[in-house]
């Protein structure tokens, strides 16, 4: 029986290995770990107790809820690991770990053919040449079968049911009751011991009165990235819609901080072009269609701009120059009046009109409708709001608002150990790292991060993007496999809690309680002086982090000052934090994913405020830094924060090459 709202029950659960989240990296590790639990029963009699949490339903959580179209990481037999180590390092502005992007290269193809094996469907090319938008009847890719590239990198999919098809071969192989979903994770615990190591993990039911608190010796943190910490450019009529999904608050990045482990390269940010108001993908039209994007005189502004891409060598020059640059040229045309800026999809389907016949150019059409379908179904709402037929009428592009991930064109997150045998270094160079973090890029457990028994995957492993839905999955493998082995090594280990199951709880449920102590000090249950509603607070930070910290406001240009500003308006905003009020479970959820995306914007923030140059520009620009300085800034930033004093500690770690990129 679940207690009351108010008095909530308190359900405790001794675990080995908990994994947090539902989405591509926890259904990775999730499918791996019984393998490598069921041999450590055989080999060595250890019987490793498994959960998995997700604040939602897995069929249709986090990032791949909706489905995608294409497959963004795919290396195939023909291509090196290294050459995509260096693609990620070119487009992420050359601060990556090569350890964890070969790593992750020469892995990923073996989670793409079991997706394939699990059902779903590969477009493949055949003998032919011709292409079929299936793998119905097709050699497998594992034995040698010919996807349809988009891209370099990309392969494409029929992937509307892709989510559900990954989530249901983990289910099988953890089995249901490994499994709790709807359970929202607020808070890591520390071991009383040690207060490096972790010790387990607590929040609530979205569904129940309950309150759930784990005691577990591993735990995979791969609760996504973090959006919503800016003011979308959807408001209003439109409010809710986003690129990346708003159900990932920032619970990844803010639980690990808090728990002491440290972040890696905060001060990143993904603003991706898409098509407007929609924020339907363009990849296919740009890779598949090959469709140009135009200002509103029809010039092509990646050529009428392109001596810009010579400020930042070598990022600019190579042949496809880094995301942020391809923005940074964008945006000089929109800052100088020459917006907007469009899709040229009308040329792009005339020009396939000239070599293809009537029947190929409408299935491409359809393909492109499909695009959306697959993944964005929001798009063809507004083409068809908007009477958009492609070949007539091109499509407005738009630089979104700024997020916060690791998996995608992004590279913030948490630093994690790496594979063992690649090269990397194994001493720290530079002074200034906290003496208690460990040295060198690797510490013994891939992927586990600095604080002992605690591992991330996906989003949450910060220095490597464009893993994407693949990579995640690939990484909460590798990830299960050593969380398996550090359970195996650490046997006899028996973790404490620092906090009371008591104190968890007043805690979680301190919302609740602000809204039934104060709810009748007025009429209107929103307007109250002792409490303040989720969503005005939401409001509150998407303005301050929009206003000072680079967001859409200010063409993404901030500067020392105004970065000041917003942390004197984010410490008071922490404050009235507190006094969130939760009139209902769905608040309660509301008023959590806020704390978090507090948190997680103000790393961002006192990353940016520490790095002294502008690395990203197109995603965000320190006016009074509007440079990139190789000479002092070639490095990672890192940080952690200390719970107790609430403060932020930021230092340099140093960049290494493993992989040469001069080729
Ligand atoms: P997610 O898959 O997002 O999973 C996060 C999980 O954590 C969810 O289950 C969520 O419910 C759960 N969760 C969150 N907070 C909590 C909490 N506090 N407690 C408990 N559970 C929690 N990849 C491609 O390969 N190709 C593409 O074309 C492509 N396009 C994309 C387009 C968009 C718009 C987006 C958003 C992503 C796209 N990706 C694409 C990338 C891919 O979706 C991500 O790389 C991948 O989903 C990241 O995996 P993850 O497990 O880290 O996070």
């Amino acid at each position: 029986m679940a207690g009351e709202f108010g008095n909530p029950e308190i359900v405790q659960e001794e675990v080995d290995i908990l994994l947090i989240g539902g989405g591509m990296a926890c259904c990775g590790a999730g499918y791996e770990i019984m393998r490598w639990a069921d041999a450590a029963k055989k080999s060595a009699g250890v019987d490793l107790k498994i959960k998995l949490v997700d604040k939602a339903a897995m069929d249709r959580s986090g990032a791949v809820a909706q489905g995608l179209s294409a497959i963004n990481t795919y290396i195939g037999p023909e291509q090196d690991p290294a050459d995509y180590a260096r693609m990620v390092s070119n487009d992420l502005m050359g601060i990556t770990r090569d350890d964890l992007a070969y790593d992750l290269g020469r892995n990923v193809d073996d989670s793409v053919h079991l997706f394939e094996e699990w059902g779903l469907p590969i477009w493949k090319t055949d003998e032919n040449g011709e292409r079929h938008d299936g793998s119905q009847g097709m050699t497998p890719l594992k034995d040698g079968g010919k996807p349809v590239r988009s891209g370099k990198w990309q392969i494409m999919i029929n992937g509307e049911s892709y989510k559900w098809i990954v989530a249901e071969a983990a289910k099988k192989a953890l089995g249901l009751d490994r499994i709790q979903e709807r359970v929202f994770i607020v808070h890591l615990i520390n071991d009383k011991n040690d207060k490096n190591r972790i010790a387990g993990a607590a929040g609530f039911s979205t569904r129940e009165n309950k309150i759930y608190i784990y005691k577990a010796k591993a735990i995979l943190l791969a609760a996504g990235g973090c959006v919503n910490i800016f003011r979308p450019r959807s408001v209003g009529e439109g409010t809710g819609r986003a690129w990346y999904p708003v159900w990932n608050s920032g619970s990844t990045y803010s639980m690990a901080a808090e728990a002491g482990a440290e972040l890696t390269m905060m001060e990143n940010r993904f603003v991706p072009a898409r098509f407007k108001d929609g924020y339907g993908p363009v990849g296919a039209w740009f890779l598949l269609f090959k469709a140009q994007a135009v200002n509103a005189n029809g010039e092509v502004y990646m050529q009428k701009n392109k001596e810009l891409l010579n400020d930042y060598p070598p990022y600019g020059q190579a042949a496809v120059p880094a995301s942020c640059l391809r923005n940074h040229l964008m945006l000089k045309e929109m800052k100088e009046g020459r917006g907007p800026i469009y899709m040229d999809t009308v040329t792009a389907l005339a020009k396939m009109r000239e070599t293809l016949s009537p029947r190929e150019v409408k299935h491409l059409e359809a393909e492109a409708w499909e695009d959306f379908l697959d993944m964005c179904v929001g798009q063809c709402g507004i083409w068809v709001g908007e009477n958009i037929e492609p070949e007539k009428k091109n499509s407005e592009l738009m630089p979104t608002e700024p997020y916060l991930l690791g998996s995608h064109s992004g590279c913030c997150g948490i630093w994690v150990s790496g594979p063992e045998d690649v090269g990397a270094p194994t001493k720290e160079e530079y002074d200034g790292v906290p003496a208690h973090l460990p040295s060198g890029w690797n510490w013994g457990y891939r992927s586990m991060t600095t604080v002992k028994g605690l591992f991330t995957a996906g989003d949450g492993v910060g220095a490597s993007g464009h893993k994407f839905s693949s990579g995640s999955h690939t990484e909460g493998r590798l990830a299960a496999k050593a969380m398996v082995k550090y359970c195996l090594d650490n046997k006899d280990l028996k973790v404490e809690f620092a906090e009371t199951p008591d104190q968890i709880a007043e805690l979680i449920y301190k919302p609740v309680r602000n809204y039934l102590e104060f709810k009748d000090y007025t009429t209107a249950i929103d307007v109250n002086p002792n409490y303040i509603t989720p969503k005005m607070l939401q409001f509150r930070l998407q303005k301050i982090m929009d206003e000072y910290v680079a967001g859409v406001a200010t063409y993404y240009t901030t500067n020392e000052h105004m970065l000041n500003v917003a942390q004197e308006k984010l410490d008071m905003l922490k404050e009235d934090a507190q006094k969130m009020r939760a009139k209902d479970l769905h608040e309660l959820l509301r008023a959590w994913e806020n704390y978090h995306r507090i948190l997680t914007a103000e790393a961002h923030l006192q990353h940016i405020l520490f790095r002294q140059e502008s690395r990203y520009p197109g995603f965000y620009y320190r006016a009074d830094k509007n440079f990139v300085d190789e000479e002092n800034w070639h490095c990672f930033v890192n940080s952690i924060y200390d719970k107790n004093t609430k403060k932020w500690t930021c230092f340099k770690r140093k960049h290494v090459d493993l992989v040469d990129k001069s080729k």
